[in-house]
């Protein structure tokens, strides 16, 4: 692929997890610096998502956060990154992450990281996009979630295609080489 991508990452806002997974955060937003791959995400400084941030920002890469007003008595929009857009609602948020993304990556995360899957895998599933979606399933923590969708597809309320709209990797380093990017 040419032309300098933008990759969307999808992942956890909590502080109250192992360490581990702020580490492969921090080591991904590490990867995408040195690819000069911009990272596009939710703006918050928390959890998973303040580590992916922070660790592109330092690496000297290009972060693009899009946070909702509606969300910042629950968390906060991250202060130093080189672009932060404020929309009004978790709509616009979705919206504007999805917008200016060439991809989807979902990293370990909770309920809204989920949300935020299954909206574009759903837009996927009614041709409203052919973006690619990575699904980061570090250390087994999607497993059940994996299983789940197949699952869905296997009882028949999924089509077997959709089964071909995400890639699931085990590996930080694979997450770009699936994409080709
Ligand atoms: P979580 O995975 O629950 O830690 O949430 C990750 C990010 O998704 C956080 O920035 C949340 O504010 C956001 N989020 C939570 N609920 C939703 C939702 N319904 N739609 C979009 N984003 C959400």
């Amino acid at each position: 692929m040419t032309g300098k991508k933008s990759v969307c990452v999808f992942c956890g806002a909590s502080n109250n997890i192992p360490k581990k997974f702020l580490d492969i955060g921090a080591a991904f937003g590490q990867i995408l610096a040195q690819k000069n791959i911009t990272l596009v995400y939710g703006g918050g400084d928390c959890g998973v998502m303040g580590a992916v941030a922070n660790s592109t920002m330092k690496h000297g890469g290009h972060v693009t956060g899009v946070f909702p007003v509606s969300l910042r008595n629950i968390e906060n929009e991250h202060q130093s990154l080189s672009e932060i857009i404020i929309v009004d609602t978790m709509h616009e948020r979705k919206m504007g992450m999805f917008e200016r993304s060439d991809a989807f990556i979902v990293f370990p995360g909770g309920f809204g990281t989920m949300d935020e899957m299954f909206e574009i895998l759903t837009w996927k599933q009614l041709k409203l996009h052919h973006k690619p979606v990575v699904i980061f399933n570090y250390e087994h923590y999607w497993d059940p979630l994996i299983n789940l969708m197949g699952n869905i597809v296997d009882t028949g309320f999924a089509q077997p295609e959709t089964a071909g709209y995400y890639a699931v990797v085990d590996r930080v380093e694979a997450i770009l080489e699936v994409l080709n990017f």
